[in-house]
């Protein structure tokens, strides 16, 4: 018996590689800048600077493998990139401990609105109508850490319509993914279902409709996105 006064919205669920089970999402943080090529690309100094990050909305994460352009862009990017998943938080958690509370990994997509995010940047306000509107972040089934191991290097890929748009390796990421969660825990409570977007190799394009985006990475297999 509920006391809500309105509906109650869905929990967020995604699915697991190999198991029935789903995972809940609570919070969703990306960072910016996390390669040295794409920070270059993009107009910003590569070098190692106190992290940023961005949040998108946990509804905006979609497996359905299916991308609807969204509405009042002309540039919409796509930004390959690794979804960290987490079992469990807290706060202030020191490096070697980070890796402890990675529950799996997913292929996921930083879907970007790039000219409306421009136009914010500019003006010096916040991103979320370039980066946080629906389903703007594709992602694809969670491989827990048991099977994968902790992914700190291995290829990431990304290509549109079979030819190779994103070219990179995870071991460029200037802040690794134990570090992100370290900083995270000290400016927030992280908690089980959290997701940390890892960041996104240079050759970050734009997408037409009809185009299928097919992202890969060592050890999480492919993930086939459709424009539509
Ligand atoms: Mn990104």
């Amino acid at each position: 018996m509920s006391n809500y006064a309105i509906e109650t919205p869905p929990i967020v669920a995604l699915p697991i590689a190999g198991s029935d089970a789903l995972f809940p999402v609570r919070r969703v943080y990306c960072i910016g800048r996390n390669y040295a090529a794409h920070a270059i690309e993009m107009g910003h100094n590569p070098d190692r600077e106190p992290p940023f990050f961005f949040q998108k909305n946990p509804n905006n994460l979609d497996p359905s493998g299916e991308f609807p352009y969204p509405p009042h862009s002309t540039d919409v990017h796509h930004e390959a990139e690794v979804a960290v998943m987490l079992k469990s938080g807290g706060t202030n958690i020191p490096l070697d401990e980070a890796e402890d509370h990675v529950f799996g990994y997913a292929l996921s997509l930083d879907m970007t609105r790039r000219d409306l995010q421009g136009e914010q940047k500019k003006m010096g306000r916040p991103w979320e109508i370039g980066k946080a509107f629906e389903r703007s972040a594709p992602v694809g089934p969670i491989h827990p850490i048991e099977s994968t191991g902790p992914l700190n290097d291995g290829a990431i890929t990304l290509k549109v319509n079979g030819e190779t748009r994103q070219e990179g390796d995870l071991n460029q990421m200037i802040w690794k993914v134990s570090e992100m969660i370290s900083y995270l825990s000290e400016y927030f409570e992280l908690a089980p279902g959290d997701v940390i977007l890892s960041g996104t190799p240079s050759g970050v394009a734009a997408v037409e409709k009809g185009d299928v985006m097919e992202l890969a990475v060592d050890g999480l297999g492919s993930f086939s996105v459709k424009v539509t």
